[in-house]
């Protein structure tokens, strides 16, 4: 049956489809965020402080919630710590909070398992003279954790995740962690469905959440014929039969938009039938797999799907 919660390993639910913010532009974002919460329904909004809108989106937060029409505790905010913060999350958490305006986050990930220098040549990617980016050599994405899992007691996040982390990445991880992370937040959609990274979070009770669920920007999955053809069936949009078949696997949906009609149509849970789910599963063992965001990290991230940058060093 179609649900519109998950439960973490915290004991929190978190929604299953929330809404994204990755390039939503200056001037769009504010309105995005509060309709998506006041008009669609929505409550749960994914933010990074990478994504440099995280004060137009607190905007629409200060708005909603002094307009009293839904409180704090009802939407279910992420936010990410970027690269060259990896070695002041304090600072960083703070610093997102600022921006968006709240006491507290519902959930702080790691947005790539990678640390970048903090005083390099620019302040989101810093780089090496041979114009690759620069990776902070004496620091590990563990460390990272370790004060992520502080926050926690702060009470500045209710829980801590990552994204961007494969098997390998994972296992390193776990191996010195006290916190399992709540959510691992990949690319994940038809035509890159991570099926083994699925099942080795389920093992591990860590909750999945799916970014580009749609394909990202100008991707082709939207004009699929497999998609479409469920759509049709089900009187829906390509749109909700891509997140359905996110939600129907226990996966949390984030897609973005900043066109009304869509952020209200993209919140709707449907229930998609066994048979459709499968016909969908059809699309990428016909297409071969593809991965729309795959920035040039000097980083092999071991993903088994589409890998990229495979013949860097891993950071394990
Ligand atoms: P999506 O797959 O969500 O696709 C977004 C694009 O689809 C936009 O161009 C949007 O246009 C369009 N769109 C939205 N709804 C519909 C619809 N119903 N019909 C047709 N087109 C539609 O891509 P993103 O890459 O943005 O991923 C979603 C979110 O995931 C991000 O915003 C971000 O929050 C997160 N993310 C996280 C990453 C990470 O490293 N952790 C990396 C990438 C993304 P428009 O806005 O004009 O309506």
């Amino acid at each position: 049956m179609a649900t519109s919660n998950f439960t973490l390993n915290t004991g929190a639910t978190i929604p299953a489809i929330g809404l994204g913010t990755w390039q939503s532009a200056a001037g769009e974002v504010e309105t995005a965020v509060y309709h998506a919460i006041t008009v669609a329904g929505v409550r749960h909004i994914d933010c990074a402080f990478a994504y440099g809108n995280e004060a137009e989106v607190g905007r629409a937060f200060t708005r909603v919630f002094s307009e009293g029409k839904v409180s704090r505790s009802e939407v279910f905010v992420t936010t990410k710590l970027w690269g060259t913060w990896h070695t002041r999350t304090t600072e960083a958490l703070e610093a997102s909070l600022k921006n968006l305006g709240l006491d507290y986050v519902d959930l702080y990930l790691m947005h790539w398992p990678i640390p970048l220098n903090p005083s390099g040549n620019h302040p989101f990617f810093p780089t090496k003279p041979d114009g690759t980016r620069e990776v902070l050599e004496d620091w590990s994405f563990v460390d990272t954790w370790k004060a992520m899992e502080k926050l926690v007691d702060s009470g500045k996040t209710k829980a801590i995740g990552v994204s961007n982390c494969s098997i390998p990445y994972l296992e390193h991880l776990l191996k010195s962690a006290t916190i399992v992370p709540a959510v691992n937040q990949v690319e994940l959609h038809p035509l890159l469905p991570q099926e083994k990274l699925v099942a080795y979070c389920k093992e591990k009770g860590i909750r999945m959440t799916a970014y580009s669920p749609l394909g990202s920007t100008g991707g082709p999955l939207l004009k699929d014929e497999t998609v479409k053809k469920v759509a049709e069936k089900h009187g829906i949009s390509v749109g909700n039969v891509l997140i359905n078949w996110l939600v129907a696997r226990g996966i949390v949906a984030i897609p973005k938009s900043v066109t009304p009609s869509r952020i209200e149509e993209n919140a709707k849970i449907v229930a998609l039938d066994e048979e459709d789910v499968e016909a969908i599963w059809g699309i990428h063992n016909a297409q071969g797999v593809k991965r729309f965001v795959s920035p040039p990290w000097p980083v092999s991230l071991l993903f088994d799907d589409a890998p990229w940058a495979e013949n860097f060093k891993t950071l394990l």
